[in-house]
């Protein structure tokens, strides 16, 4: 396994207003989480806006430190790893982040941009810095004439790949993509993961691809994780996941995707296709906890029930 992530939780403080700022018990943004990735995989994260995902993102590569857990990345606990080491270990985990506007310092230039993550690990002539980032420019499909420009200077896409060219300058081994093509119009997103997707191949990248839309990762992904109030809800390669999902909170998020085929979408919607009983939708057993469960082969799935009973159910309705 190139990541492993065992437990891992991030708990926020609730502070109420007023001058004493009292706390009020904690927000468990990422409550117990475990995923893993092979190298060369593409995992993606799905859930909506406030699951946790970004949340999720930001603690294994520790920009944020979370409260409980274990983060191994080539047999390395990461929460663990004194300072240089984990400084060092850097270079091979970068991020994209969703917003293009935000995350590109508008004060610096295309060229500083991007040679950042050089800047702090290397000592580069200019001329060498310099091609550097030229030559990563291009091969995310920008010219050379933008090294001295601005952010503002470019559209959302050109943004993104400004971000992606930053990210993929220290040729890392995994790259932790936050909904990288939210903000971008439908035509644009298109052309990102096609980018993405081509870096990929050439870099031998491993990516953990977050998204609100399970459409978009169908394809791009092998395995889809779904996260819904800081738990993963379901994980199975992802056109499984497409065809039998399995928790209900699964199936809501499938049925917002809009589907060409109005035989699918009929199938899609029937009620009651597969009777699982799952917090917070229903009270099944709820005097156990739900955990995930392996349904079928590699397909995990949150539940009550114990596995004997999950595998005489979704056989009824789903095939
Ligand atoms: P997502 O990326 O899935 O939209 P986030 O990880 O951004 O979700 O947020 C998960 C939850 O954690 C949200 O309820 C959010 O309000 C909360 N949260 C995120 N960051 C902080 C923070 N720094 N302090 C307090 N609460 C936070
Ligand atoms: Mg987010």
């Amino acid at each position: 396994m190139l990541l492993e992530v065992k437990g891992l939780k991030k708990h926020f403080p609730i502070n109420k207003g007023g001058f004493w700022k009292r706390q009020e018990g904690m927000h468990l943004a990422v409550d117990g989480v475990d995923l893993a990735l092979r190298e060369g995989e593409t995992v993606g994260l799905v859930g909506e806006s406030g699951s946790g995902k970004s949340t999720f993102a930001r603690s294994i590569l520790r920009l944020i430190e979370p409260t409980a857990g274990e983060v191994y990345f080539q047999g390395k606990n990461l929460l663990t790893l004194p300072k240089e080491e984990m400084r060092r270990m850097r270079q091979k985990l970068q991020m994209i982040f969703q917003d293009p506007y935000a995350s590109l310092n508008p004060r610096m230039t295309v060229l500083d941009i991007v040679a950042e993550p050089l800047d702090i690990h290397f000592k580069l002539s200019r001329q060498e810095r310099r091609d550097r980032v030229a030559s990563i420019l291009q091969r995310v499909g920008l010219g050379p004439s933008i090294l001295n420009r601005y952010p503002h200077e470019f559209s959302g896409g050109q943004r993104q790949r400004i971000g992606i060219a930053r990210a993929m300058i220290l040729h890392p081994e995994l790259v932790v993509a936050d909904e990288p093509v939210s903000a971008l119009d439908v035509s644009v997103q298109a052309q990102v993961m096609e980018l993405l997707a081509d870096l990929q191949e050439t870099f031998h990248l491993s990516y953990l691809f977050i998204a609100h839309d399970l459409s978009l990762v169908e394809s791009f992904a092998d395995r889809t994780a779904v996260m819904y109030l800081g738990k993963i809800v379901e994980l199975a390669e992802s056109d499984i996941l497409y065809k039998r999902p399995l928790h209900p909170y699964t199936r809501e998020l499938l049925s917002a995707v809009p589907v060409p085929d109005p035989r699918l979408r009929k199938k899609r919607e029937q009620p009651g296709t597969v009777d699982f009983s799952f917090t917070p939708y229903c009270n099944h057993r709820q005097d156990e906890a739900p955990h995930l469960i392996e349904a079928e082969p590699e397909h995990f799935v949150s539940c009550h029930l114990r596995p004997a009973e999950i595998r005489r159910r979704p056989r009824e309705g789903v095939s």
